[in-house]
């Protein structure tokens, strides 16, 4: 018996995972291969990764947040660091900087495209500064050139949370071919791959990506895959404090499958987007999304925006909806506004980010999405403010 009611159950969501027969095959063999946790398919969904991204290391992690995580540290950010990054995004973004006790500094986002404003970068930056955390926004890749040029201009890392943009290309390259020192990317259901929970971490440097991996392993020596494999007995060493972020080789075993359904799913995404986008870029009161050129979306969300003087209506519109069965999501949070990070600091300093977070409205958009549903939609936001 089903647990929705019939009215829920044929509502329309803002995002669905695809998941198969295949990705129920995969994970029964493993459960059968009585290895479950970090161990060959981990292994062989990082190499697969590695050669889809067109990067020489993937480390797999339990999620983005500890990928981030993880990341910070062996870029050597610490205490008494600062990182600059926006503040439109997914908390997890500034989480991940003071888990290893650096401090968030919030950077304004240019509109256009929700990520940060390579304008304003250089006022964000101190003598603290150690590393800036470019966020590829709901897909959209950043400005990558030009905040690499300030970075080394003033001997910044930068690290990407692509945690939505598997499949988002930057100039003929897909993103966490990574143009900073590594990039981040989440495997949540809400993103566009999924394994339930995980994590990636692509780097071109393999001290980078060693260290990577024994951090995400408690800092042993040795692997798990190494100590039953080896015909000597061992002994690993420890020799500093790690984590458990280890990924299970069930979740890797999604992940493989997924990985060969994705060139459908960014296929899929970007039609609907531009079915989206052709529609209702004639509405008065509405902004469709800007992709620059040399950019590639991977819409792993679509985002409107409400024109200016039409943000009070935003609820009005999303409540419309919901009485036709559409679910719609506000747009992305502003983390500055969260209590943990609520400071006089960013009082005026934010005002693009606190438009985009007022403003935005997120469309459902998954790859099982049908044109008469997609249709509906359109047809139902037109009407829903008129
Ligand atoms: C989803 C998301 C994260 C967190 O990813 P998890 O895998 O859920 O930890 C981090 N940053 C951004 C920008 C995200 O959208």
């Amino acid at each position: 018996m089903s647990l929705l009611s019939p009215a829920v159950s044929s509502a329309i969501p803002v995002a669905r995972p695809y998941i198969g027969a295949e990705e129920e095959q995969a994970v029964i063999d493993v459960l059968r291969s009585g290895w479950v946790t970090q161990g060959p398919r981990v292994a062989e969904f990082e190499a697969k990764f590695a050669r889809y991204i067109g990067c020489d290391h993937a480390v797999a992690v339990s999620s983005c947040t500890t990928a981030l995580h993880l990341g910070l540290l062996a870029l050597g950010v610490g205490p008494g660091d600062e990182v600059i990054c926006p503040s439109l995004s997914f908390i997890a973004t500034a989480n991940a900087i003071v888990y290893v006790g650096a401090t968030p500094v919030f950077c304004d986002i240019d509109l256009a495209t929700y990520n940060l404003d390579p304008a304003r970068l250089e006022e964000a930056i101190s003598p603290r500064t150690k590393a800036i955390l470019v966020v590829h926004q709901i897909g959209l890749p950043a400005a990558m050139h030009e905040i690499l040029a300030i970075a080394a201009r003033h001997g910044l890392a930068v690290i990407e949370d692509a945690a939505c943009a598997i499949g988002s290309e930057y100039e003929g390259s897909l993103i966490g071919a990574p143009l900073g020192a590594l990039a981040c990317f989440s495997f949540h259901p809400r993103k566009v791959l999924t394994t339930g929970e995980g994590g990636m971490i692509t780097t071109r440097d393999a001290k980078v990506a060693e260290r990577l991996r024994r951090l995400r392993q408690h800092a042993m020596s040795l692997s798990d895959v190494a100590r039953h494999s080896a015909t000597q007995i061992t002994t690993e060493t420890y020799d500093e404090i790690g984590f458990n972020f280890r990924m299970t080789d069930m979740q890797a075993a999604i992940g493989i499958t997924q990985l060969e359904r994705l060139p459908g799913f960014l296929a899929k995404r970007r039609s609907l987007a531009e079915r989206y986008t052709s529609s209702l870029l004639h509405l008065p009161w509405l902004i469709t999304p800007t992709v620059p050129s040399g950019r590639r979306h991977n819409y792993q969300s679509y985002m409107v925006r409400l024109v200016a003087g039409f943000e009070g209506k935003r609820d009005t519109i999303m409540q419309n909806l919901l009485q036709k069965n559409i679910s719609t999501r506000r747009a992305i949070m502003a983390i500055h506004r969260e209590l943990p990070y609520r400071s006089e600091r960013w009082k005026s300093c934010l005002p693009q980010t606190e438009l985009a977070t007022d403003s935005g409205l997120i469309l459902p958009l998954f790859h099982q999405l049908t044109d008469s549903e997609q249709d509906y939609i359109i047809e139902s936001l037109q009407l829903a403010y008129s």
